[in-house]
């Protein structure tokens, strides 16, 4: 409900996923059943081989996907698969999503892989986004089709969707603003310093604990 309260998914577009660290069970949005018609009896628990554990209603049609991407993460807690228009967009003229915009680069890396194209509702469709996945990728686009995310919560997984279909939509405006040639991007080499800055001093915690250290020099 909150990812359709953000605009995150529509109609009963997109699925998503949340792992029970202790037991390793899944809960998984159900098939075909409208958002806003849903209850939490609506919501299906499989296991890590997306085998239905309990729930009367059928799991969702991209289950494998799923079940495949947390078998081979156990860090994924989380995974919020969309229809995403602007990273779809994407999806269909580049082989990744280049660094467009900064809170991108700096919370999901400086590019977003696109998938080849994958059968949905087949393990293919799964296998697809293996072989984009890096150990640590926190978004994969799904060529022709929309965009998965992942998470170490809800939230998390949730917030990436959002920023990355932003990432796009400015992609895809700078392209069009910019006559269709490549518009100016962030440069690469700097990512990996802004992102480690970022870690360190982004947040409120990390901002009492800076203000409370002795100053250096
Ligand atoms: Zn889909």
């Amino acid at each position: 409900m909150e990812a359709l309260a953000r605009g995150v998914v529509h109609g009963t577009a997109g699925n998503m996923s949340l792992r029970d660290l202790e037991s390793g069970l899944i809960a998984i949005s159900p098939s075909g059943i409208p958002y806003p018609a849903l209850t939490p009896a609506d919501i299906v628990i499989v296991n890590d081989l997306g085998e239905v554990v309990d729930g009367r209603r059928k799991p969702s049609s991209e289950t494998p996907l799923h079940s495949m991407v947390m078998r081979a993460r156990p860090h994924i807690r989380a995974i919020v698969h969309t229809h995403s228009h602007y990273a779809t967009v994407v999806s269909c003229i580049r082989p990744y999503l280049p660094p467009i915009l900064t809170e991108v680069c700096l919370v999901v890396g400086a590019r977003v892989p696109v998938t080849r194209y994958g059968l949905t509702g087949t393990p293919d469709f799964g296998e697809s986004v293996m072989e984009a996945l890096e150990p640590d990728s926190r978004a994969v686009i799904l060529k022709n089709h929309g965009l998965v995310c992942f998470g170490d919560s809800f939230d998390a997984a949730l917030g990436i969707a959002e920023i990355v279909e932003e990432a796009a939509r400015v992609y895809v405006h700078a392209l069009a603003a910019n006559g269709g040639r490549e518009p100016d991007l962030v440069p690469e080499e700097l990512i990996p310093e802004m992102a480690e800055r970022f870690r360190r001093t982004y947040g409120q915690a990390a901002a009492a604990n800076e203000a409370m250290a002795p100053r250096a020099g």
